[in-house]
């Protein structure tokens, strides 16, 4: 019921190959309430979302419109009061509480504010920590963390604590946890705070190649406006509601 990705025989080569194709999440008529009777609020009100593989999807909207909400849906932390949440063919709400968890940590990477680094490992303790739960042999996992590391630009600061590190380091270390795991889908919630303008554009096109490359997934919470420029879709929640937003503007400025 999880998807693995396709390990990469070819061990030496730099190149990565496509690891996941299709439809990869499919949320169809979700919502979501929180608290009973006067106190209730009806946070999502009927969402449908269809990410395919390689898609990178953007979700705006202001501070407190379910943006979190969701996410937590699509990666099975949470529950939706109706509806369905679909990831690759298992329907994530029929699972026992045992199988969600392993779906979780196999097929999902978390770049979340919450989800921070244990300050007593080091930047590539950290990310080896996420390889261990989907039984990675030791050189592999070795082999990733080092590439991850490499694509945030961190190699040199492997060894350090979280502590010794910048907020900015930080946000990158994390980055690299997501990516090392080469989950089907990555849910991100401001993934570019902390991070200066130009490396901000730097780890966004990371992340557009690993989408490409990969066929990994992307949905993105963010308030930073350069995320517009580089995802397929957007979309702003509104009083519950997913409304799609047009990128065509954004898409010429890019281009030029
Ligand atoms: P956003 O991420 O867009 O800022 P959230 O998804 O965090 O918004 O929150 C949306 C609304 O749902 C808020 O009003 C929040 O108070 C409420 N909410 C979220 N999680 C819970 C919860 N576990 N219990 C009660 N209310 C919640």
């Amino acid at each position: 019921e999880t998807i693995n990705p396709v390990e990469n025989t070819a061990s030496n080569s730099p190149a990565i190959q496509r690891l996941y194709e299709g439809e990869l999440i499919h949320v169809e008529n979700v919502t979501r309430s929180f608290g009973t009777g006067k106190t209730q609020v009806h946070v999502l009100q009927g969402i449908d979302l269809h990410v395919e593989a390689g898609e990178m999807v953007a979700l705006f909207g202001p501070s407190g419109s379910g943006k979190t909400t969701l996410l937590n849906l699509i990666g099975a932390l949470d529950r939706p009061t109706s509806g369905t949440v679909i990831f690759h063919d298992t329907d994530i709400n029929k699972l026992s509480d045992g199988k969600r968890a392993r779906l979780r940590r196999r097929s999902f990477g978390f770049i979340f504010q919450n989800y921070t680094l244990i300050p007593t490992y080091t930047a590539a303790e950290n990310i080896d920590l996420v390889l261990r739960l989907p039984r990675l042999h030791v050189f592999e996992r070795r082999r990733r963390t080092r590439s991850a590391l490499e694509a945030v630009g961190l190699s040199a600061w492997s060894d350090h604590l979280p502590g010794q590190l910048s907020g900015g380091q930080r946000q990158r270390v994390a980055i690299a946890r997501a990516l090392a795991l080469r989950p089907a889908a990555i849910l991100a919630d401001e993934p570019t705070s902390g991070l200066d303008t130009r490396t901000a554009h730097r780890t966004l096109k990371l992340l557009r190649g690993i989408a490409a490359a990969q066929g990994t997934a992307f949905l993105i919470v963010s308030h930073d406006m350069t995320v517009r420029s580089y995802v397929d879709r957007a979309f702003e929640l509104q009083n519950g509601k997913l409304v799609p937003q047009d990128l065509t503007a954004f898409k010429e400025q890019q281009a030029s």
